[in-house]
């Protein structure tokens, strides 16, 4: 399609087209039965994806930061500690957003490219009792991925709520909620859930929700108080009319349609897509001398991946070079070395044919740059790599 471009960051990503046409449908009233039977079956879909048939979803207008927001104000009281186990830009988000809710924070990272060891975290739990700890299932900025299960393991032994930020992560990584016991999975409709900007999405253990009736002090947050938004998810779910806060209907539309789509291919089968396709992206990366964030293929992550410019490649001239060429691609965020990297989405219906282009693009655009490389490798080892797994 001519003047069609690949929208490849880190969120917004490219939607399927029937995701687009649900948004299009003449707005409903939020109590009228259609869509109160899309709200509820979106909240089941919701379960499914989050693989928490005992979890209590909540869709809530906003944005993914919401979402973090949400859950500091509910389970959050002045004076707790909380564990921020952080490998980013969105790790220290969190624990500013704790700070502002009264919380002695306790921030732990590791070195640039690596993620903190279980050893330092299982260290710092047995220094004092944490009320809970938060975890980036995949930090944006580096492109890190966390495995989940051993910390939520660790936050049940020391009697710690285990919170994950999986913005750029629900719907694209591995995830167990139940069976890893996880007690709050936040994430965002725009990345790979696959849905416009403008929902924040929330699955809550049924501890987490114990811990939030047991409350001493009042959430100091109006709106994202879960006591105006429970008995709306609650009937909902029900198929009852209810009204706190008016939902964005036609996002909610689009979510349902994106969550069906997501439910067809399978969660499982999904994660391997993003897996084989993340590995096949960063052999070709490799192949180009150029090299990733993370220090080890384990801990890079499957929905997206930060590489490092080579010498002499100016961040500005690189991406809208890529632009020119149809690819939409994001610059760095961690702003110790911001330009000096550059970062791919590939999370939700990305293709190996969208892989393709972006690789090809590259290619072009840094021999425009002047940096030599022997065009058409990275293409050849993206396809022999892909092959192996497909
Ligand atoms: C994008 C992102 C956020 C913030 O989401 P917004 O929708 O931009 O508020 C938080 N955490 C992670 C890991 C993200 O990728």
């Amino acid at each position: 399609m001519k003047g069609r471009k690949l929208l490849m960051i880190p969120g917004p990503i490219e939607f399927e087209p029937d995701v687009l046409h649900a948004m299009g449908i003449a707005t409903t009233s939020h109590v009228a039965p259609n869509f109160i039977e899309v709200f509820g079956n979106s909240l089941e879909l919701m379960r499914a994806v989050w693989k928490s048939p005992k979890g209590q979803p909540f869709i809530v207008a906003g944005t993914g930061t919401l979402a973090m927001d949400m859950a500091a104000a509910n389970l959050i009281e002045q004076g707790d500690h909380v564990l921020v186990i952080s490998s980013g830009y969105f790790g220290k988000r969190f624990r500013d957003i704790l700070d502002r809710y009264g919380a002695n924070t306790t921030l732990l990272e590791a070195a640039l490219g690596e993620v903190v060891s279980l050893e330092a975290i299982e260290n710092e739990l047995k220094t004092k009792s944490y009320k809970a700890l938060t975890i980036t299932h995949v930090d944006t900025s580096t492109g890190l991925l966390v495995d989940p299960k051993p910390i939520a393991l660790l936050a049940k032994k020391y009697h710690t709520l285990s919170i994950l930020d999986g913005v750029c992560s629900v719907a694209g990584e591995a995830l167990h909620q139940d069976e890893w016991e996880l007690d709050v999975v936040l994430t965002a409709s725009q990345k790979a859930i696959g849905v416009p900007p403008g929902l924040a999405l929330l699955m809550a253990s049924e501890k987490a929700i114990q811990v939030w009736e047991n409350r001493k002090t009042p959430v100091p947050n109006y709106y994202a108080d879960w006591t105006n938004w429970l008995p709306i998810m609650r009937a909902y779910e029900e198929r009852r009319p209810s009204y706190f806060g008016t939902p964005a209907v036609n996002l909610v539309v689009a979510l349902e349609t994106s969550l069906k789509i997501i439910c067809k291919e399978g969660m499982d089968k999904r994660v391997k897509r993003h897996r084989s396709l993340a590995k096949a992206f960063r052999a070709g990366i490799a192949s180009l001398n150029l090299s990733i964030l993370p220090k080890t293929n384990k801990t890079a992550a499957n929905t997206l991946t930060a590489i490092y410019y080579p010498k002499g490649i100016d961040d500005l001239a690189f991406r809208s070079k890529m632009a020119s060429d149809d690819v939409i691609i994001a610059g760095g965020l961690l702003s110790e070395i911001k330009t000096q990297y550059f970062r791919i989405g590939h999370m939700g219906s990305v293709s190996a044919s969208d892989l393709v282009a972006v690789l090809a693009a590259l290619e072009r655009t840094l021999i425009a740059l002047g940096h030599p490389l022997e065009s058409g490798k990275s293409l050849q080892t993206f396809q022999k790599e892909h092959l192996k797994t497909n």
